[in-house]
């Protein structure tokens, strides 16, 4: 876990450098030809992306210095205040005692986190996760970008408003050009330190043009890339890799093979995995998950998509509620509550290894625009901004209404800024400025 404040270089094993921030030792892979011990560099997953001048670095320190330190007392204070509730859960507390301790709970436990009905031992569940969020992630959160590049979709997902079949949307395709100015002002006007590029399945595209912009990217500006393109197979995912993307955003949507089936006529589920095994071989980071609330689908199942996100060695878990498109075939279908998705992302956070981090999804706050701060105080830390040029991001219409839809940029890194610093987290990939 690396903060997006400068840290400097005081060592090198191998390919890792061991990078400090105020004193805390973070190790990161360094792919940097020409660098020292005593450099200042950002970095972001674990890997070191661009490296800064001193004079820069120690005015960012400057600002950062004692605000590092308040934000850490404010999450500090948040988790010792968590009422235990005696022997009352004492199920649940067992569970948090063997997390703890760094054991690993079961899928038996798992299913009864997710199933359970009680409004208190709920309560006492999202307590207990962001105990174990602030014990393994300090209060660091993880803000990257998101670039919808284009909405083009050869597939025809039953729940997706940017299928092919939804002949009412307008289509847009960002050109390579559009790309890099919104990558720049990502960059160098907003400080973003990661980014991910995003697009339907489109087969007028092909990998060599997506692939020259990831390398022309990667010329030009110190951001760490993921790509999620949806299925681009292990020579795609090669070519991505050697072009600079590091990471990879690829849902596998369900991890039960029937409901896959029904809802993706034409792919499979094992097509999808092969995808997301491959590039972890590779060595990206991967973010994955699946949707809550689709038809058919049991506690069972979530159970079984958390386990599935953990065996493809997930970075950092998406999982984020179905909602209801009127142009798709689940139009008439009802989206889970909000209560339930955060349910499901503090279960996980007790079932996945320590190092995971857990996404607030838009799909979440568009649910509920109060959803997103309590999922932060229930075992989530990352979020994900939309850096998308206006007009498209409207054309961007997965379901309808999305949060934040009609804010700038701006608008969306305060409250964004607003939010973490009332819970007292530090924007790994922001600076405040
Ligand atoms: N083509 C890429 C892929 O296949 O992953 C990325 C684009 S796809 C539209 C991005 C994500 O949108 C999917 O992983 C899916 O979970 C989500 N999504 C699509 N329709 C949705 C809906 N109605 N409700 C919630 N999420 C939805």
């Amino acid at each position: 876990m690396c903060y997006a404040i400068p840290g400097q270089v005081k060592s090198f094993d191998g390919k890792f450098v061991l990078v400090d921030y105020f004193g805390e030792q973070k190790k990161a892979i360094n792919e940097l030809s020409a660098l020292k011990v005593g450099d200042y560099v950002y970095a972001q997953g674990g890997f070191v992306i661009t490296k800064v001048s001193q004079s820069e670095a120690l005015q960012t320190l400057e600002t950062w210095k004692d605000l590092f330190f308040e934000l850490k007392d404010i999450d500090d204070r948040s988790v010792k205040d968590m009422p235990w509730a005696g022997a009352k859960f004492a199920k649940v507390r067992d569970m948090f005692d063997c997390v703890s301790a760094d054991g690993k709970i079961s899928l038996q436990d798992l299913q009864y986190l997710l199933s359970s009905k009680d409004a208190g031992e709920r309560e006492f569940i999202r307590n207990a996760a962001n105990q174990s969020r602030h014990k393994y992630h300090g209060n660091s959160c993880c803000v990257h970008g998101i670039i919808e590049i284009g909405n083009v979709c050869d597939q025809v997902c039953h729940y997706c408003g940017i299928s092919r079949l939804n002949t009412s949307l307008t289509r847009y395709r960002m050109s390579k050009e559009e790309i890099l100015e919104s990558v720049r002002v990502a960059v160098e006007d907003y400080g973003f330190k990661a980014l991910v590029l995003q697009s339907g399945e489109d087969a007028d595209r092909p990998i060599i043009e997506l692939v020259d912009i990831v390398t022309e990217i990667k010329k030009r500006f110190g951001v760490l890339i993921f790509v999620s393109f949806g299925e681009v197979g292990r020579e795609g995912l090669e070519q991505l890799y050697t072009a600079g993307a590091r990471g990879l955003l690829l849902r596998f949507e369900s991890s039960n093979p029937n409901i896959y089936q029904e809802l993706h006529p034409g792919s499979n589920l094992d097509d999808r995995l092969k995808d997301l095994r491959y590039a972890n071989e590779l060595g990206y980071l991967i973010i994955t998950g699946s949707l809550v609330g689709l038809p058919g689908q049991t506690a069972e199942d979530i159970s079984r998509d958390i386990q599935l996100a953990g065996e493809l060695n997930v970075e950092m878990l998406s999982m984020g509620p179905f909602l209801p498109h009127p142009h798709t075939p689940l139009a008439h279908n009802l989206p889970p509550t909000k209560e339930a998705v955060v349910q499901v992302l503090a279960a996980a956070r007790f079932y996945l290894p320590s190092h995971v981090k857990i996404l607030v999804t838009t799909g979440l706050e568009t649910l509920n625009a109060e959803a997103r701060e309590l999922a932060f105080r229930s075992g989530a830390n990352s979020m994900m901004l939309n850096v998308t040029p206006q007009e498209k991001k409207l054309l961007y219409e997965i379901y309808p209404d999305r949060a934040h839809q009609n804010e700038s940029l701006a608008v969306q890194i305060d409250s964004a800024k607003n939010l973490l610093q009332s819970l007292g987290r530090a924007p790994t990939d922001l600076s405040f400025r």
